[in-house]
């Protein structure tokens, strides 16, 4: 069993790190929230009190921050001085990709082996340990992550250099939120023409405009599988985190020249849902914006 530094015990990292503790690993854990601290100690997390105490003695380095310049403090101002040259760094926050290639370039500058492992899956995949992770970095670094990540999720993949993992995860989300919002217009349009959702659903399901969004994630409530629609919108994965995950997609499209008008587009509509208060509803409420349920 390994010895884990866990750094950002919030919404997602807190089940990780109890899903580390519950295997069998010490994990020593930071947060700066008292409460987060409490639920990783019920958990059977030793608790640390800074981040640089987390990183002493350990083997391996998590953390789950919200953005690029948290992980970059994180790092760069206790994490690097502070944890033996042995160990390996595993960010699985999801982050800009510049940020992610500078502090894994500024681990490998000290001597420190560092990846980028984004998660697909949201607060119950973390609690029930069943998060996909995309890893980039080092083959023989993502060897080393691959056990300790795969105690936390069902699946982890290999994506790529330095960065990859954090590619690899905002393309996927710019798909998904682009294809939720293709969808719901799809629904919208069938029930103005008078078709029944469900007949639609029936028909779209097995034909060529299927995808994840309709056939596991249906945003009209009654149709398809039980979904957060079913739910008044309540839970599921935030408008604002898939609105975090477009504008990341566009700025680093932009970044490397990329042409993203489908993601663009996404992208101004979960800033319309957000600024019409809806942030915290679950991102397949765009269905209820576009039908003017919400805002305009
Ligand atoms: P969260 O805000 O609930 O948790 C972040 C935690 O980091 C907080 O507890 C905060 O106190 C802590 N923190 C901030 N700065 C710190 C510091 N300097 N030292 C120690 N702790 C610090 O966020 P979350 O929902 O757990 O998301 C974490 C990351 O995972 C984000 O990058 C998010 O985009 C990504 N993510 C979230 C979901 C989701 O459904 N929530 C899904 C996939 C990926």
């Amino acid at each position: 069993m390994a010895r884990i530094g866990f750094i950002g015990l919030g919404n997602m990292g807190g089940g990780m790190a109890a899903n580390l503790a519950k295997k069998g690993h010490q994990v020593h854990a930071f947060d700066l929230a008292e409460a987060a601290l409490a639920r990783a100690k019920e958990a059977g997390c030793a608790l640390a009190g800074s981040a640089a105490e987390a990183a002493r003695d350990a083997e391996f380095v998590v953390t789950m921050l919200p953005a690029g310049k948290h992980v970059r403090s994180v790092y760069e101002n206790e994490v690097f001085d502070a944890v033996p040259a042995s160990a390996l760094l595993m960010d699985c926050s999801t982050i800009d990709v510049a940020s992610a290639k500078a502090v894994e370039a500024a681990a490998g500058a000290k001597g420190l082996s560092m990846v980028d492992a984004p998660v697909s899956g949201g607060i119950a995949a973390a609690n029930g340990g069943t998060l996909t992770f995309m890893v980039g970095g080092e083959a023989s670094d993502f060897a080393r992550a691959e056990p300790i990540l795969a105690a936390m999720g069902k699946a982890v993949i290999h994506a790529g250099g330095a960065g990859a993992g954090q590619a690899a995860k905002i393309a996927n989300n710019m798909l998904l939120g682009a294809t939720m919002v293709a969808t719901c217009e799809a629904f919208l349009l069938a029930q103005k023409l008078g078709l029944d959702s469900q007949t639609f659903y029936d028909i779209s399901s097995k034909a060529s405009g299927q995808s994840w969004s309709m056939t596991s994630y249906c945003p009209v409530p009654g149709v398809g599988p039980t979904t957060p629609a079913d739910n008044g919108y309540q839970g599921g994965f935030a408008t604002a985190l898939m609105l975090k995950d477009l504008k990341l997609a566009v700025e680093a499209a932009h970044g490397v020249d990329a042409s993203v008008p489908m993601g663009a587009a996404a992208e101004s509509l979960y800033q319309a849902l957000a600024n019409a208060g809806a942030g915290g509803l679950d991102f397949s409420a765009i269905i209820k914006f576009l039908d003017g349920k919400i805002g305009g």
